[in-house]
């Protein structure tokens, strides 16, 4: 069944859009039309931050307490109507219910509430010899999220600017608005101000550069493309906005000489195929000592065979379709240019079952003897393909790894921890993963290089959202 949702979420009320432009949702598991959602236009963006910058004296004015009560209602709201929000994960995505479950609905409302903890530390100040520095939130925020975790990085983005007393505007990817929709709705019960937060769904590349120039805008906060990251860095820098840009990445994965290589194999294939491939921090690009590849070929094909594509409302299924037919042509060229390119194809590239012909599906795709020249193993590939490459000594794999415009993120896998860290200190990525470890939403993350220049989640993400203040004494 199709929804049809007719209104924008600004100033506190479901306001009926200026243009009667309406943006197709596409089921990408069946291809059919899972909903529609307005498209804003100019005269909604000035709707939506004229309210926001008057809202913004008095909530920022808030207490720290007052704010962290409110999120948690938000988050009360969210665990009442956790269907709704895994069903719009499911429709307009494609992800397994599963994940769309445990990771993308249930991990998001638990890393919301860790903002409400942190509200508090807005009240720190360092006293200095002859100067003492507070925190301030940064004003009015614009919050442009992709289409991969929806509901998790919305969360990423809202929970630090409520807990910091920001305003915002919601612009959710047009291939998954509906969870920011829902989640208005459970805003504004949970009696958020009107103003605080508003939700616009519109097509970024139609809107971005006027939302991302407006006057009104005090920071844009973007996850997504480095294309689109670099436009909306451009808009913003005549106004001389703070951006924070959460980019790509084509991170690589060092299995290091004396590693448990089974245990290694099966985490950094595990780590590229869950939301079929769909994520930005994935080890895509898995670095194996020369003499380990074939055994590590092996592995890879047996666990890649544990993740066949089925439908995503089927209990059991951990891959679903991609999030859209576009990105699995995407992704399906970059198949067949890995196998002009010459690399080999450990598994992948087989026709599929019948009954999921009409979806997005792709399946596990694994290439070897991949060299870091190959286009497959430089441009994010966003799917369910991992490059395995051969290395001979330590130092090559370090130098390989860094040999990227990226540096989102980045894992090691050594013999025992000591040594991996050692290894992890060299490489240059925002983050990296020990020993098999599982994201961790108290930690940092963003890139260096092309993939960002922006910290989220936990207390480095809070203070994305504040300026510094120094009262000399
Ligand atoms: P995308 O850049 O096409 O779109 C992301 C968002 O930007 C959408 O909301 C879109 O409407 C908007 N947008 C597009 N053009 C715009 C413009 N000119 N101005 C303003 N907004 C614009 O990316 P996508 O295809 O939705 O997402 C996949 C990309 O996101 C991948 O590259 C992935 O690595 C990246 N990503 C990064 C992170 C991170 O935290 N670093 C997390 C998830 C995804």
């Amino acid at each position: 069944m199709t929804t049809a949702y007719q209104h924008l979420y600004i100033n506190g009320q479901w306001t009926a859009p200026n243009s009667d432009r309406q943006i197709r949702v596409v089921n990408p598991a069946n291809g059919e039309l899972f909903a529609t959602v307005p498209s804003a236009d100019h005269h909604d963006i000035d709707a939506a931050l004229h309210a926001a910058k008057e809202a913004f004296a008095s909530w920022s004015a808030t207490t720290a307490a007052y704010r962290a009560g409110l999120i948690h209602a938000i988050a009360d709201g969210m665990e009442a109507r956790k269907d709704e929000l895994i069903d719009a994960v499911i429709g307009s995505m494609g992800c397994p219910i599963a994940l769309a479950d445990e990771l993308q609905v249930q991990g998001s409302i638990d890393a919301f509430r860790s903002f409400a903890e942190l509200a508090g530390h807005m009240d720190d100040s360092e006293t200095f010899d002859n100067y003492i520095t507070v925190k301030e939130p940064v004003g009015v925020c614009v919050l442009i999220n992709p289409w991969n975790y929806p509901l998790s990085q919305l969360v990423g983005k809202l929970g630090p600017a409520l807990a910091a007393g920001c305003t915002v505007i919601l612009k959710p990817a047009e291939q998954t608005p509906v969870q920011d929709l829902i989640l208005a709705d459970i805003i504004h019960n949970a009696g958020v101000p009107a103003g605080v937060v508003n939700v616009l769904t519109a097509v970024g590349a139609d809107i971005g550069e006027y939302l991302c120039s407006h006057k009104d805008v005090d920071m844009v906060s973007f996850t997504g493309s480095t294309v689109a990251g670099i436009k909306v860095a451009q808009a913003a820098a005549p106004g001389v906005k703070r951006v924070c840009q959460e980019l790509g990445g084509k991170s690589p994965y060092i299995i290091a000489p004396g590693a448990d290589l089974a245990a290694a194999v099966r985490y950094g294939v595990e780590d590229v195929m869950i939301n079929a491939g769909q994520t930005c921090c994935a080890l895509t690009r898995m670095l194996v000592p020369a003499g380990q590849l074939e055994a590590a070929e092996r592995i890879a094909a047996e666990v890649a065979a544990e993740w066949q594509p089925g439908n995503p409302r089927h209990p059991d299924t951990m891959m679903g379709p991609l999030s859209s037919h576009a990105q699995q042509s995407r992704v399906q060229q970059y198949i067949e240019l890995g196998i002009n390119e010459g690399a080999r194809l450990v598994c992948g590239n087989e026709p599929l079952d019948a009954a999921l012909s009409d979806g997005a599906y792709v399946a596990p795709t694994i290439f070897s003897a991949v060299t870091n020249t190959m286009t497959i193993a430089r441009e994010e590939i966003f799917g369910p393909v991992l490059c395995i490459m051969p290395y001979d000594t330590l130092e090559e794999a370090i130098t390989i790894a860094n040999d990227t415009p990226y540096g989102l993120s980045s894992g090691v896998f050594a013999k025992d921890a000591d040594e991996a860290k050692q290894i992890a200190r060299r490489i240059r990525a925002g983050q990296c993963y020990i020993q098999g470890a599982l994201f961790n939403t108290d930690a940092p993350f963003g890139g260096y290089k092309q993939s960002g220049n922006g910290r989220e989640w936990g207390l480095t993400g809070l203070h994305e959202y504040t300026e510094t203040k120094a009262l000399i004494i």
